[in-house]
């Protein structure tokens, strides 16, 4: 009986986590350096730099958030994009 709890409150607990819409789950976003005249050479060039994703701080997954920003957990399912509380609302 005890495990049963536990696993509903883990499901309750734990956040769905989703790939992150900023890097694509890369957890680095590419963004271009323009680079004009440099070094001698006639024509510019774009230069390409790498940066660690802010949004997701380089996991490139984040939490599921909720429109009323709290996290959408295991128990709501997979496919859930709201909240135990906003979806106890719409009931
Ligand atoms: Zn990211
Ligand atoms: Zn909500």
């Amino acid at each position: 009986m005890g495990k049963m709890k536990d696993l509903l409150i883990e499901l309750q607990e734990t956040p769905i986590m989703t790939p992150c819409p900023d890097c694509f789950g890369e957890g680095t976003i590419e963004y271009d350096v323009p680079r004009p005249h440099a070094g001698g050479f006639n024509e510019g060039y774009i230069d390409t730099a790498t940066e660690v994703c802010e949004t997701c701080s380089g996991d490139g997954e984040m939490e599921r958030l909720c429109d009323c920003g709290a996290p959408v957990t295991k128990i709501m399912g997979q496919d859930a994009e709201v909240c135990m509380e906003c979806a106890d609302e719409n009931v």
